[in-house]
Order: C-alpha cells, then structure tokens, then sequence
C-alpha cells in the first residue's frame, strides 16, 4: 500500500482539500479521503489531477511530423498527405514501430497523458503478407506501451475495402488488409496477450465506412461483443468534406446519419473526426451517448475543418481529445485550439463554457477527461476508489500559477501558451515522470534516434 498527501486535489464532485490517496499492490486506488491530515503519506508538491486519456493515437505518425509540409506540385489535401504517410510507413517494420511508440508514448506522459487508445492498422509486411506471427506489429505496440509505462487500449483495425461500397483496396493500403476470419484470429491472440496486465485492454476499431462495407461493421460489433460486453468501438467517420460527398453518392446519407442507422452506437463507441455533420446529426449523436474523438491539432494540419462544438455541447454531447497524427503532443494544445477554433469561426468567446460550468479550461479539460476515459474502456480518469492510481501533479510554484486555485488552475494551465506545467505523472501506482523527465527519457530517446537514422 502506498499513501500520498495532497494540499489540494481534484475530485470526481470538485476541488477538495487535504487529500489522501491510498493505493493498493495492484496499482488501484483504494481509498480517497479529504480533509485528512498527512500523518506517514508521501507529500505531493502541488495540485493533483488525474492524467488526461489521449483517445486516438496512430504512433508511427509520430516519426513522420515535420515530413508533409513541403509543397510539392498540384493541390495540397488531406488526399495527397495520405499519400505521403502510405510512403513513409512502407519503411516501418515492428522494431521501428517499437521505438516510434516508445518515444511518442515518453513525450505523452510527460505532456500529462496517461492513457492512450491506439488505432493500430499497419498489421503487415510491406508486401501485405502476414508477419510470421500476425500480431507482431500489435505486440511492438504493446511492447512499448509498457516500456514507457503508459496505459493503453489497443485497437486493432478491421480495414477491407479502398472506398465505399466495397471498393478495392489500393497498393498502399495492402499492408492493413485482413479477412474476416483473418481478423477474428488476430483478436482472439490481443486477448491473451493483454490478459492480466490491468495497464492494458483491447477494443476494436472498424477504420471507417469507406473501408468496412456495413455488413462487415455487423461483423465487427459482434467480435467487439466477444471481447467484452462493454468493449471500445472506435471508428474515423466524417473527416473529409470529400468523404461526406462520397457517401451521399453512395448511400443518399451523410456518414454519421448512416452509420447512425445501420449501427447500435451507443456510449462505448467513439465517432473519430466526427467533423462534418448537419444539425440532425449533431444531436442525435449527443444522444446515443457515444463520445465524439477530437483531434484539434491534426484536423487543422490536415485542414479537416472544425466540429460543431457548441451545438453537440448543448444537446448533451460527450467528446475527449486525441492527438492523431502527433503534430502536437499537449493535451492542453488540444484542448485550446480546440476552443480557439471555435472562437474564431463564432466571432464570440467562451464557447464551451456554460452557466453550469463558467471557467472554459476547467470545463475542457473535465469533460475531455470524462469523455476520454469512456472511450478507452477503462477505469481511468476520476481519483476515486477502484479506478486505476493515473494522475499527474502541477507545478504550483511556476510564477504563471502563482495564487491560482481551483478551476482558475485549469483555466491558466489551458490559457497560458506552452510552458509545461506537469511535474510528476504516476500509471498505475507507478512514478513514471518526475519533475518533468520521464524515468527512462534518455535511453528510449536514444533507440528512437538510433531508428530514425537506420531510415534515412
Ligand atoms: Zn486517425
């Protein structure tokens, strides 16, 4: 058993003071009590949150930020981007694939992630054939998953056609091609080899509508149930004002409507980049309870567009925040371009925050925390008995926090620019960030650069 002493912590009904966090052998909390004195605790310096979950992750994209911002000739998309990822991830087997991981998963923590949901599709050789073992690739990202020590909901990727309606595949998509029973077989393996780890848990992702025709997404919500009864369903669903047009031609509906009616979405399912939705869908999708996955930072490289936000907000709507694509890595840079986004678009400010919930950080970063752990099926994102010890400290002695408290805290930890503010970050009951460095920064750094130069 271990103890820790707060002055100051946030609980699942508010700020609390004098806390007490008692966690057990298994890395759970056990008991969380305020108002009691430190007596034989481990005192924390500063206020303590619980860790952000990050929603959507695809790692190996971490490797590749920086390498589509050169203008090549003819129109610059979202469309000519994916061609470039196909390159780069052509010269990426399961050792790149571990080390990318690991490096991306060292810089989450020490961001204040402490969970991540990876939306894992590069399952195969360059050529498409299977691995020797089909989940190598999955079990690299697992492998560094518990080197840096994050928490991690892995999402193996159901991705068997090139556009809707069954479309075929292109060259470039071989390598995240499987059948049916191909599939099956690979869950059925994830399932053992997270079996007993509480840090780890599988889900499924069917990539999108393009990929998965809706017979097969009946398929998939079935292998889902076979999991678990409450196993994550993550899904991209309408990123692309291209991708909503396709699907008019191809259905008569809007991706969202469509999925929507051919799909029992409901709150474990999380609707990626759910960009693009009229009126309609923006309410009905607050009311399944699903959660929305936000990518801010990535949706604006890509040039996505932005999310209804405060429309899905007053239906009652559930959102948390992924970083993607890796162009950033900041929950906080998610959070306030996400805000920012709408602000500019509205001409007004507040956007998110309400009567109810004034202070516009504070309610960001509460109701991603919330919506985040929904979406990665864990007991993750609340200090309170039975879920998992994730949190992380803020530094309260940087002069931008000075005199800060309660949800002013979160407000300026969202509002004030790039200055990391996170000092220590526990998974799990374990210290994995101390005043701001991850424990094994320098050497997984170093296999990272030791990988990088082996592309070049
Ligand atoms: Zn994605």
């Amino acid at each position: 058993m271990i103890a820790l002493w707060a002055e100051t912590a946030l609980l699942p009904d508010g700020w609390a003071a004098r806390v007490r966090l008692e966690i057990d052998a298994a890395g759970n909390l056990a008991a969380v009590r305020a108002g009691a004195p430190p007596a034989d605790a481990e005192r924390l310096a500063g206020a303590v949150l619980p860790g952000m979950p990050n929603l959507h992750s695809h790692a190996f994209q971490r490797a590749m930020a920086g390498l589509a911002e050169r203008l090549a000739p003819g129109e610059a998309s979202f469309w000519t981007w994916r061609e470039v990822m196909y390159r780069f991830l052509e010269r990426l087997g399961p050792e790149e694939v571990r080390a990318i991981a690991a490096q991306l998963y060292v810089e989450m923590l020490e961001a204040g992630y402490t969970a991540v949901g990876e939306f894992h599709y590069l399952h195969h050789q360059p050529d498409g054939r299977p691995y020797a073992d089909p989940a190598e690739m999955s079990l690299a990202v697992l492998a560094a998953a518990r080197a840096a020590g994050i928490g991690l909901t892995h999402l193996p990727v159901l991705y068997l056609a090139g556009g809707f309606g069954g479309a075929p595949p292109e060259a470039g998509q071989r390598r995240f091609l499987h059948d049916l029973d191909g599939f099956a077989r690979l869950l059925e393996r994830l399932r053992s080899a997270v079996a007993g780890e509480p840090d780890l848990a599988l889900g499924l992702a069917p990539h999108s509508l393009r990929a998965v025709p809706d017979a097969a997404l009946g398929e998939a919500v079935a292998m889902a149930e076979r999991i678990a009864a409450d196993a994550p369903l993550h899904i991209h669903v309408a990123e692309q004002v291209r991708e909503v047009r396709d699907c008019l031609a191809w259905c008569g509906r809007r991706p969202v409507a469509h999925l929507l009616e051919v799909a029992p979405v409901g709150p474990r399912w999380c609707l990626i980049h759910a960009t693009h939705m009229d009126d309609d869908e923006t309410t009905e999708l607050a009311r399944s309870g699903a959660v929305a996955g936000l990518c801010p930072t990535t949706e604006a490289n890509l040039g996505d567009g932005l999310f209804n936000l405060a429309a899905f907000l007053d239906a009652g709507g559930r959102f948390g925040i992924g970083s993607d694509s890796h162009v950033s890595v900041s929950p906080l840079e998610e959070l306030r371009w996400l805000e920012y986004g709408q602000r500019l678009n509205s001409l007004r400010r507040l956007v998110a925050a309400s009567e109810a919930a004034p202070d516009c950080g504070a309610r960001l970063w509460q109701a991603a925390q919330a919506g985040g752990a929904q979406a990665l099926g864990r007991k993750i994102g609340r200090l309170a008995p039975g879920c998992r010890a994730d949190l992380i400290t803020i530094d309260s002695d940087h002069p931008l926090l000075c005199g800060r408290t309660g949800d002013l805290l979160l407000d300026t930890l969202v509002f004030s620019g790039n200055a990391n503010l996170i000092r220590n970050v526990m998974v799990g009951g374990r210290w994995r960030v101390e005043d701001g460095r991850h424990l094994e920064r320098e050497r997984i750094a170093a296999a990272y650069c030791r990988t990088i130069a082996g592309l070049a």
